[in-house]
């Protein structure tokens, strides 16, 4: 039935039968494992720990032993599939109807892993030489608590005396159709909570007590007061959100005794999380009337970063253009991703499908992008390594 289906679009149906809810392998890097061996891949899954998460296992594929090296990542472990009963299609089946691949993982990120192991394998059958090493960095760990991953991964292969001179992770780039958009860079991540400490009374005697709301309301304000920054060339505008407001009091005639908000900034590349850290401070400590207060800023693994257009970034770029004819815009929206992991040891761009079903009920991908993936990846390879 499917005997026309393209190695890329099996391979991810595969993987999307492999229920890998992270930390779970779900059998996904043992089938990646199985592909890649016969190709002489030298393949390894070491499996990382820290204490208060489980142990997540990984997957370090290379072939070759010289530069320059050609890095492809991406994660096999998937968000839980939520209540099963509101799914189309049951998420672990890897159902394929009218040109449509159904399932959990399906369009993040596992067309993206299964393009890029296609398109090397595509590339070997078909008489190609790699005349360097390519190397696959696969983690179980990504959708989680990101600890032991790509950063431990990277730590791993970096202590076997590895080195890497550009990166394609394969998340969904893409908004609406293939080529739309490539990612190089990502904003930074903080969060932080303001407790604010009043006196508790009776409403009507406002003057024995001092509402934490009052106080409260005023550093809230002071942070939203004027923007952060404007955007750079690369970047939206840095945007802070408070997400929620915790009084706890269910009297209405009790003023309460304190009073808390919890929030998020999404930075561009003016800021470090300390700088923005600093910048809280200053913009709270200039506030009249201040109450008593204590900000809380979380530690942050996801600083702002850039890729600056350069040889990797045109390389990449062109391959897409040549693949779907569009020039892929340049973006760093979105989340974080391992990007910001990888950035520390090599570029890294980011390219994957059409991304508007990732972590929904009924994700799915198109098998069309599946095959244009591999399309891109395979061009990639032949431009990095001159062929
Ligand atoms: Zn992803």
């Amino acid at each position: 039935m499917f005997a026309d289906l393209s190695r890329a679009a099996a391979l991810t149906r595969d993987l999307v039968r492999c229920a890998s809810v992270t930390p779970e392998e779900g059998g996904a890097l043992a089938l990646i494992e199985a592909v890649l061996k016969p190709y002489g891949f030298d393949v390894h899954r070491p499996v990382f720990s820290e204490a208060g998460t489980a142990d997540v296992e990984n997957l370090h594929a290379r072939l070759g032993t010289e530069g320059p090296v050609l890095v492809f990542a991406g994660h096999t472990d998937v968000v839980p599939t939520g209540d099963v009963s509101a799914w189309s299609r049951a998420p672990f089946e890897g159902a394929i109807e009218d040109g449509v691949l159904w399932g959990r993982g399906a369009c993040d990120m596992k067309a993206g892993v299964a393009a890029a192991i296609a398109a090397v394998l595509d590339h070997l059958d078909a008489g190609g030489k790699i005349p360097g090493s390519v190397v696959f960095l696969i983690t179980g760990d990504e959708e989680g608590p990101a600890l032991n991953g790509t950063v431990k991964l990277l730590e791993w292969a970096t202590a076997r005396g590895e080195r890497f001179d550009g990166c394609i992770l394969g998340e969904p780039t893409n908004p609406q159709a293939m080529g739309d958009m490539m990612k190089i860079g990502r904003r930074g991540s903080l969060s932080f909570d303001i407790e604010v400490e009043g006196v508790q009374g009776h409403v009507a005697y406002q003057h024995l007590a001092k509402n934490p709301i009052d106080g409260l309301m005023r550093l809230m304000a002071a942070l939203k007061a004027t923007p952060l920054d404007l955007g750079t060339p690369h970047f939206l505008p840095s945007n802070l959100e408070f997400t929620t407001i915790e009084v706890g009091n269910k009297a209405r005639n009790v003023i309460p005794g304190a009073a808390r908000v919890e929030g998020n900034i999404r930075f561009n590349d003016l800021w470090t999380s300390v700088t923005l850290g600093e910048e809280l401070k200053r913009r709270l400590a200039g506030v009249n009337d201040v109450p008593d207060y204590r900000l809380v800023l979380h530690p942050s693994n996801a600083e702002a970063f850039l890729t600056p257009p350069g040889p990797f970034v045109e390389l990449v770029s062109e391959a897409v253009q040549s693949v779907t004819g569009r020039k892929p815009e340049l973006s760093t929206t979105g989340g974080t991703s391992d990007a910001r992991f990888i950035r520390n040891y090599c570029p890294v761009i980011e390219f994957g499908v059409v991304g508007q079903t990732m972590h929904k009920v009924d994700e799915r991908v198109a098998i069309s992008d599946i095959d244009t993936l591999t399309a891109i990846y395979r061009r990639a390879i032949e431009r990095f390594f001159r062929l």
